[in-house]
């Protein structure tokens, strides 16, 4: 992210186009949608046929009533309208019957009859020991480091949820309870990776991924990678953790942000790539320690690789993200800096100028990658 401010054009600044959301509108409440959004909203609603499944009579209220909501609904928390709302500009599809039975033999369908949609996100603390437990419950195929399945189908994606961490032991529980039952809904095969930065360093949240990726390919042959913030919770199950042709963002409308892309080349909280994608683009940058830019790094990266992001639709792509301090976290004031020069550190910088010596441990639901980071470690030859 470019800025904790949500003003997000910065003078000096020459990269790619970063649009400016006036900070009056984060200052004072949004002002409400006027009548042609409301109208077009309806539109595009019905040329796509949304089906929508509550009383036809309520769609206007509901559509208003939706779209006030968006506006005004600061924390997040409301839930009241059911709308069946799912890919907004592409054709109508259909999520597969509850009567539906796939062959064990078969790919996982990608739309399945076990994904509902809207989720309920409880953010209250839970000790690990007990989401362990109910976890593995529910679920007794999982093995020693979280690894599991679908045994009804073939997994489409073999993905490995890398999450970058360091001193926020009570997210983590809430995430594992969170998102392990939505990825077994979504019958993809997968484990988490939680990459843990030790040592002083500021915290450098784009080589730590850089380290999962590398660690958790040595583990597996892991075709998709998603890089995942400890603090954010999907709240809606048909938001599908496999990648696709292009590199994807999949946390495109965060509580926080009003339930809006704060920019258009935002990359941030949730996103995933193949294997292939992000060896192309060499990774992430290293050089990004403390708060802020290494995701906009990586969008550019992306571009510069011909990639398109891809985004989930509509209401898919929302998330809430757990509140928190930043405790004595610096920002990364030299990130403006470095991303002028994305273009040129990219092939310099990124997965092959990295050293580092990890330690791994395996939890019931995670393997846990310790790992002490310093600035040697991604020396960059013949560049200053
Ligand atoms: N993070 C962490 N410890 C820290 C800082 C960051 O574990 O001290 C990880 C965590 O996964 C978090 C992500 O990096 O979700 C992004 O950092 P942060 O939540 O501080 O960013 P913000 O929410 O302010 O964009
Ligand atoms: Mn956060």
């Amino acid at each position: 992210c470019l800025n904790r401010h949500p003003c997000l054009r910065r003078p000096g600044y020459s990269g790619l186009t970063y649009d400016c959301i006036n900070e009056l509108t984060f200052l004072s409440p949004p002002s409400p949608p006027s009548l042609s959004v409301v109208n077009e909203y309806l539109f595009m609603v019905q040329a796509t046929g949304i089906h929508i499944k509550d009383n036809v009579k309520n769609i206007g209220a509901q559509v208003l009533e939706q779209v006030v909501r968006g506006g005004y609904n600061i924390n997040g928390t409301d839930y009241a309208y059911d709308f069946n709302l799912s890919e907004s500009d592409v054709p109508p599809t259909t999520y597969l019957p509850d009567s539906f039975t796939y062959l064990s033999s078969q790919i996982c369908p990608e739309r399945l009859p076990s994904m509902k949609g809207r989720l309920e996100v409880n953010m209250s603390e839970m000790a690990l020991e007990d989401v362990e437990r109910v976890l593995l419950n529910a679920e007794p195929s999982m093995t020693l480091g979280g690894y599991w399945k679908p045994r009804d189908c073939v997994p489409r994606w073999k993905v490995a949820i890398l999450v970058p961490f360091r001193n926020r032991h009570e997210h983590l529980p809430i995430l594992l309870r969170h998102l392990i039952p939505a990825l077994q809904r979504q019958r993809l095969q997968f484990a988490f990776y939680v990459v843990e930065q030790v040592g002083s360093e500021p915290f450098n949240r784009a080589m730590l991924f850089n380290v999962g990726f590398r660690e958790a390919m040595r583990d597996l042959d892991w075709d998709c990678m998603v890089f995942h913030d400890v603090d954010h919770m999907l709240e809606n199950d048909r938001n599908y953790y496999g990648c696709g042709d292009m590199p994807r963002h999949f946390a495109v409308k965060l509580n926080k942000y009003s339930y809006m892309l704060p920019y258009n080349e935002f990359f941030g909280g949730v996103s995933g790539l193949t294997v292939e994608q992000f060896t192309k683009i060499n990774g992430f940058p290293n050089a990004f320690w403390g708060w802020g830019g290494e995701d906009d790094d990586l969008w550019n990266r992306v571009q510069y690789a011909n990639y398109t992001v891809s985004r989930p639709q509509g209401e898919l792509g929302r998330y809430m993200s757990i509140p928190h301090h930043h405790r004595g976290e610096v920002q990364f004031l030299g990130r403006y800096t470095l991303l002028r020069r994305s273009k040129e550190r990219q092939s310099l910088d990124g997965l092959n100028n990295l050293q580092y010596s990890p330690l791994l441990s395996r939890r019931p639901l995670y393997t846990n990658i310790s790992v002490s980071l310093s600035r040697k470690l991604a020396p960059i030859a013949d560049y200053n």
